[in-house]
């Protein structure tokens, strides 16, 4: 396929919403300040905006795929007021503990590379966004360029930096899409 879609891959918690550590209930998932705003400024600088989100909730039976699906029709129902929609939406539901190894799940690239053949993306004209480390490893295993956010776990885990240096570091996520 011909490569020439660039994208903003975004992790979902702590990222788009507040990080609320198994988000399960579509009434808690609230945007960070500014994430919706931001997505409006990356959108508008041409690149397809591309979720990227582990949901091992599923795996462990916190939540059911029915209720994965209606938090992201309650994100998408309040985007779409805003003008704004997601090119797309790739979710791990695995945990390697209870349904065993998978591609997909971050740190790993599998979503990633699912999106590139699917949309022709250019992933070395890519970045990757997210709050935590696997976030960045996953971005870094797709050879995209890598942001660490500070909301959500980012100074936490900004701490925790060892082989892997993310490209860049912001405060949140409008400050990122002010920069590029
Ligand atoms: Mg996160
Ligand atoms: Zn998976």
């Amino acid at each position: 396929m011909n490569e020439r879609n660039r994208a903003i891959f975004l992790d979902r918690d702590g990222v788009i919403n507040e990080e609320m550590n198994y988000l399960s209930n579509p009434d808690d998932f609230k945007f960070i300040k500014g994430s919706i705003e931001a997505l409006k400024i990356l959108k508008h600088k041409g690149y397809f905006l591309i979720l990227i989100t582990n949901q091992a909730g599923i795996a462990r039976g916190y939540f059911s795929l029915e209720t994965l699906n209606s938090i992201h029709q309650k994100m998408n129902d309040i985007l779409a007021e805003n003008d704004i929609f997601f090119d797309d939406i790739f979710f791990c539901p695995h945990h390697p503990d209870f349904t065993g190894d998978c591609e997909c799940r971050k740190p790993k690239p599998g979503m990633l590379l699912q999106a590139k053949a699917k949309h022709g993306i250019k992933l070395v004209e890519s970045f990757m966004v997210g709050d935590t480390l696997n976030d960045i490893q996953a971005g870094y295993n797709a050879h995209c360029k890598t942001v660490l956010v500070l909301s959500g776990y980012g100074l936490e885990e900004k701490e925790r930096i060892n082989n892997i240096m993310p490209d860049f570091i912001h405060e949140n996520l409008l400050e990122f899409a002010k920069s590029i």
